[in-house]
This record gives structure tokens, C-alpha cells and sequence, in this order.
């Protein structure tokens, strides 16, 4: 048998495993033992991340709609068809009418090369990927604040925090290797704190467990900063020495007595206390937050109020403390990192800096390259749906089930006059595409993902992909081939890097020789740098820390008569995201095989559900069927549904409202009703 070391292909944690093959087909995952992230051990996903590769449902031939059937296709002439219509829709309506969506599930190669395609072939900066769905706040927040929209820390240092703020992540489920270290740290004396209305496994361990109102994040962080600054708790000297705007900080959070921001919050005042108390009491403090800080109408605010509280309290900079946003998608951080976003290229060199971009044309042998941002993904379809965006290109992801309401994500695919999806599986995106181009999995490819602490680390190729399925970063090459561009001719992955090192100062000295057996932490700016575990360790990315005040607004849409529940929305242990890969492996498809709503007790009365009662859940939006799972895991007025299952999609009830500064849609906090189905 052949062992082959590669990295996970689901969340950010970045667990390396060997893909174990027979013959061509691969049998079983073996978890590095030496690799720091994962140190031996694997979730549930990761070892069953084999299972699915050889499904006999994969994309096996390039596809083209005729007739309204998709039918198979030479690649010669699906190539020529794409770049045929995409030439036709950019001489007809300008290149900003075609969008690129680039995918975090991709390598960074990949993704690079995607952005070379759409900035330097297509001559459009309308390329972005789906960390506008889950952290684009957090880029646009920690970069304000800090100068970087990374994790600050590493994972090793959960081992190092003496208290830990775990604030919207559910990590036991979403990031379980991170989560089981939290667990550990907990149970070897650090001091846990989770905000988050769902009694998460985190919870249960924890010191203090703080059940605040859905959305309302903002102003528990401000009522604790209230409390640290009125009780002499800030740390006076990093904030002097180290930070800038504190005035206006303290000007905005006088008002926010513990008393405040517990009337908006709904918990009592002596949590919202005890909980400054305890985080500011701590020696090294860790702050920890995904998607539940981030999906929101004022995602941007809830990330500054936590990287505010980091410095209130001189918690960044050194090991076990730090703002640690955890990134959804196992590659979601590399997809940053290679400019899949409209406004910057790889290292977040800005599209609108002249001197960036001459640079990259240069490099990239081009007479010029477009300068205004782009549209961000989010923003595309609500364009494609208005008819103001006529084509659009996209690799691996699956906005039918990801994108918030999906009639309107629905409508917008369907406005298209042209939709190229590059695919693994037939999704229900690839379904409704013009072209399907069938592309490698991670077992089938070479390459490099960077995970949540920005660790560069290695994809290796253990089986060839099925059919004439190839690497996405071959197709993207033979397109621009295709488009009449010679400046995509690399003989491997190992050469884009190359490439992306030389235009990128955080990724200078990446090269593939370095990253046995463990990869490289960016910034890593040369050669022989031994890479960053730590950032703004001296000073900040920006200089000096900049504290920005955030006021309070509540969620878009509150429960009211016709809809009085809170629905928010997440991801479960067994699955991933849109199921795609997850529900076609058995194991994981026999845990979890269905829609199901959590619904509290006193609610399931009131409305006369019982437990695994069908149930219709409704929104402003749309309806679907639904599991009742009646369990104090949700709080009264409150529901949760995963949003994996296409059967019962919890994003047909969505709110597809954006923050105006991140554009990410507010997927935590949506009105519904639910009754027994008939
Ligand atoms: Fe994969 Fe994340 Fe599980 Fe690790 S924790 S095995 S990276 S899904």
C-alpha cells in the first residue's frame, strides 16, 4: 500500500493525514503523529476523507447544456465554449459584466492562478470566493484594528491561555481539533468563558457560560469593557504604548453599564461583570470567534469590539493570547491570502495602488490591469439577479445551498446568460450551469492549503482523478491558453508558487522544498525566514493598534407577530457545509441523514410539536420540512438548523441582508414560525 501525506480537505484547522491507496484506490487516512496542528488525532471527517473521492457520482467529462440537457463534451470543445462566451459577453457588455468566483476549497495555486485569469486575461477584478460568506468581516475588521485580517496566534497557544473567550464558535463541532484543545485546556485549569446562546459542548465545561440574545454581541463586549475600564482592569501600559484612539473607546463605552448591556443582551448584570472580571483577571488571555461573531448585519462591529477587548487588556502579542478568528473552509485563509477578493491581489496588495499594479502586470506580461475593486460575491448575485451581470465563472463552491435565501440565489444563477461551474460532484449549482467543467479532488492533485494560523502546508496527489477530470489549476491554465494568453504555462503547482513568492512579500520565502515536514506560518518574507507563529509581537502590522469605537444596532429582521421565532443557522459534527462531499460518505450520511430544526422545550409545547415530529419552518422567504428536535440546546424564542441538507435547506428561510462595510449576509438572525406539518 502506498502512504501519501496530504491535508484535510474540510475545516481550517489544517490536520495533515496519509491517504492510504491500493492499487489506484484509496482505502484509508492514517493522522500524522508529528504534526503539530493535529499532534495524532483526526475528527470524525477527517477520517473518513477518503470515502467519497471514488463515488461513483463524480464529474467524469466535461458537461454542456443543449436542448436544456447537460450532455457530455470533448474538453476541447467545452474550453472553447466557455472562452467563446465569455469573450462575447465582454465585448458585448464590458468585462465587469462576467464574475469569477474562486473557491476556499481549492489550492492556493489555484486560487492565484483563477485571479490571474480574471484581473489579467479577463481584465476584471470581479473575482471573490466564499470567505465573503463567513469572515469577510473579520478581514475587514482585524485589518482596521490591527493591519492583518489573520488569526493573530497560533492553535498551540490554546495550551498557553490561562482564559479563554470562546464567542460564537461552536468549536467541538466546527473545528474539533481546536475544540478538543479548548476541552483540554479547560480540564488543565484555564479559565473558560463562551458566549453563545446554544448550550455547545464548550458550555458545558465551561466557567461561565453567557446565553445572550442572538445578535447582540456588540453590546455584551462593550458592557465588559465598560466594566474593565471603570474597575482599573485595562492594561494602562500597552494601551499607552501601543495602541491608538483609546479616548474615543472609553467615551463610547461609558454608557455601557453592565446594566445596558444587559437589557439589550437579556442576561443579568452580574454575568456581564463576572465575565470582564474574569477575562481581564487573566494573565494570558485568549479570545476565540468564528462565524457567529461574524455572520451578522454588523459582523465588522462585533470583530472590532473583540479586537478592542484584546487590547483593553494587553492580550496580543504573546503566546496564549490574541484574537483568534477560526476560518470555516480548510483553504478559506490561502483563499484570502491569493487575492481571490475584489480589492486586493495576493498579500493584500491593493488593485486601486498604482504601483501594485504595474508590478503585477508587469509580471504577468499585460499592458495594463483594471483599478477599480470589484464586486464582492455577495453583491454579484444580488446584480446577476437585477440583470446587471451577464456571465459568471464558478469553481468549487455551491451558492444554490450556501448563499443566504435561496430563491434569490435561484434567480440569480437563472438570470445569467452564460454559468460555468468547475465541479467535483454535479451540485445544485453545477445543475443549473450553461458548461460543467469536472475537476481533480484534493486526493488528485498537488498544491498547498494554508490553514487558520496561516501554516502553508502541502497537498500531495495519491490517486488520479476519474475520467477526464483534471486539476482545477490545469483547466484554469488551458482557458487562458484558450483566451490567447501565453503566460500560464507552468509545468506544475510547484512553479505557480514560485510565482506567487515573487509578487507576494508575506508568502517571499514559501517555496514547496520548505514546507516538509510542517509546513511555514506567514508572514514568512524570505528565504531561510523561519515563518511567524505569533503576529504583532513588537508592534502591530499597521503600526500601532487602533481601537474603533462600534455602537450597538440590532439584527435586521426581529421575530414580530407573523414570524415569532429567531432562527440561526450553522453546521453540525458530521457534515460539512452543502453536503457535497460529506453526505456521499456513509459513515457520515448514517449520523446525520436529515433536516432537522432544534426547537426548546417550552416552544415545542406552546405549539404542539412533539420530538421528531415533522414540522414546516417558515420566513419571509420561503418555507421548508424540517425534524423537530426538542432540546434545551436553544434557548425559548430561539430555533437552529444546519444549513447541509439541499431537502430542507435552511437558506431558503435566510435574510439576505448585507453588512454595508464586509458585505456579508446576516445568516445568524432571521424571523420564522414553525408548526406541525400537515
Ligand atoms: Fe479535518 Fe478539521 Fe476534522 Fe482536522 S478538525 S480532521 S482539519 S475536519
Amino acid at each position: 500500500m502506498k502512504r501519501t501525506l496530504t491535508v484535510c480537505p474540510y475545516c481550517g484547522v489544517g490536520c495533515t493525514f496519509y491517504l492510504v491507496s491500493d492499487a489506484g484506490r484509496l482505502v484509508g487516512v492514517e493522522p500524522s503523529v508529528t504534526n503539530p496542528v493535529n499532534r495524532g488525532g483526526l475528527c470524525v471527517k477527517g477520517w473518513n476523507a477518503f470515502a467519497f473521492v471514488h463515488h461513483p457520482d463524480r464529474l467524469t467529462t466535461p458537461l454542456i447544456r443543449q436542448n436544456g440537457e447537460l450532455r457530455p463534451a470533448s474538453w476541447d470543445e467545452a474550453l472553447g465554449t466557455v472562452v467563446g462566451r465569455l469573450r462575447s459577453i465582454q465585448e458585448r457588455h464590458g468585462a465587469d459584466a462576467i464574475m469569477f468566483a474562486s473557491s476556499a476549497k481549492a489550492t492556493n495555486e489555484e486560487n492565484y492562478l483563477l485571479m490571474k485569469l480574471a484581473r489579467g486575461v479577463f481584465a476584471t477584478n470581479n473575482i471573490d470566493h466564499c470567505a465573503r460568506l463567513c469572515h469577510s468581516s473579520t478581514v475587514v475588521g482585524l485589518a482596521e484594528a490591527f493591519g492583518s485580517g489573520a488569526m493573530t496566534n497560533s492553535i498551540s497557544c490554546v495550551d498557553r491561555a490561562d482564559v479563554i473567550l470562546v464567542i460564537g464558535s461552536n468549536s467541538t463541532e466546527q473545528h474539533p481539533l481546536i475544540g478538543s484543545r479548548i476541552l483540554t485546556a479547560a480540564r488543565s485549569g484555564a479559565r473558560l468563558i463562551v458566549a453563545d446562546n446554544r448550550r455547545i459542548r464548550l458550555a458545558r465545561h465551561a466557567d461561565l457560560h453567557l446565553r445572550h440574545k442572538n445578535g447582540s454581541d456588540v453590546a455584551l463586549l462593550n458592557g465588559m469593557m465598560h466594566v474593565i475600564i471603570a474597575e482599573g482592569l485595562a492594561d494602562r501600559a500597552f494601551i499607552e504604548g501601543r495602541t491608538e484612539g483609546y479616548p474615543a473607546l472609553a467615551e463610547s463605552v461609558a454608557g455601557w453599564t453592565a446594566e445596558r448591556a444587559a437589557a439589550v443582551t437579556g442576561l443579568a448584570p452580574a454575568e456581564i461583570i463576572a465575565a470582564a472580571r474574569l477575562f481581564a483577571g487573566g494573565e494570558r488571555g485568549m479570545i476565540v470567534y468564528s462565524m457567529g461573531i461574524t455572520q451578522h448585519s454588523h459582523g465588522v462591529d462585533n470583530v472590532r469590539c473583540c479586537a478592542s477587548l484584546a487590547m483593553l487588556t494587553g492580550n496580543l502579542g504573546r503566546p496564549g493570547t490574541g484574537v483568534n478568528p477560526l476560518r470555516g473552509q480548510n483553504n478559506v485563509q490561502g483563499g484570502c491570502d491569493m487575492g481571490a477578493l475584489p480589492e486586493f491581489y495576493s498579500g493584500y496588495q491593493k488593485v486601486t495602488d498604482q504601483a501594485q499594479r504595474e508590478k503585477f502586470a508587469r509580471s504577468w506580461g499585460v499592458a495594463s490591469l483594471p483599478e477599480s475593486p470589484g464586486l464582492p460575491l455577495t453583491r454579484a448575485m444580488d446584480a446577476a439577479a437585477e440583470g446587471r451581470l451577464a456571465g459568471m465563472f464558478i469553481m468549487g463552491e455551491n451558492p444554490m445551498l450556501s448563499d443566504p435565501d435561496q430563491a434569490h440565489a435561484r434567480r440569480a444563477l437563472e438570470s445569467l446568460e452564460f454559468l460555468v461551474v468547475q465541479e467535483i460532484f454535479l451540485s445544485e449549482t453545477a445543475a443549473l450551469a450553461d458548461v460543467v467543467l469536472p475537476g481533480a479532488c484534493y486526493a488528485e492533485k498537488e498544491g498547498t492549503f494554508t490553514n487558520t494560523e496561516r501554516r502553508v502546508q502541502r497537498v500531495r496527489k495519491a490517486v488520479a482523478p476519474p475520467g477526464e477530470a483534471r486539476p482545477d489549476w490545469e483547466i484554469i491554465c488551458a482557458l487562458a491558453e484558450r483566451a490567447g494568453y501565453a503566460g500560464m504555462r507552468y509545468p506544475d503547482p510547484e512553479a505557480v508558487m514560485a510565482e506567487i513568492a515573487s509578487l507576494t512579500p508575506i508568502y517571499g520565502g514559501i517555496a514547496y522544498d520548505r514546507l516538509d515536514p510542517h509546513g511555514v506560518q506567514w508572514p514568512c518574507p524570505e528565504p531561510g525566514h523561519p515563518g511567524t507563529p505569533i503576529l504583532h509581537l513588537e508592534r502591530f502590522t499597521r503600526g500601532l493598534g487602533r481601537f474603533t469605537p462600534a455602537d450597538y444596532r440590532p439584527p435586521a429582521e426581529p421575530p414580530d407577530a407573523e414570524f415569532p421565532l429567531v432562527l440561526t443557522t450553522g453546521r453540525t459534527y458530521f457534515h460539512w457545509h452543502t453536503g457535497t462531499m460529506t453526505r456521499r460518505t456513509h459513515l457520515l450520511d448514517r449520523e446525520e441523514r436529515r433536516a432537522f430544526v432544534e426547537i426548546n422545550p417550552a416552544d415545542a409545547a406552546r405549539l404542539d410539536i412533539r420530538d421528531r415530529d415533522e414540522v414546516l419552518v417558515s420566513s419571509r422567504r420561503g418555507e421548508v420540512r424540517a425534524q423537530a428536535r426538542i432540546t434545551e440546546m436553544v434557548v425559548s424564542g430561539v430555533v437552529f438548523m444546519p444549513f447541509h441538507f439541499a431537502e430542507g435547506a435552511a437558506n431558503a428561510l435566510t435574510n439576505n441582508v448585507l453588512d454595508d462595510e464586509s458585505s456579508i449576509p446576516e445568516f445568524k438572525v432571521c424571523a420564522v414560525r414553525v408548526r406541525r406539518a400537515p
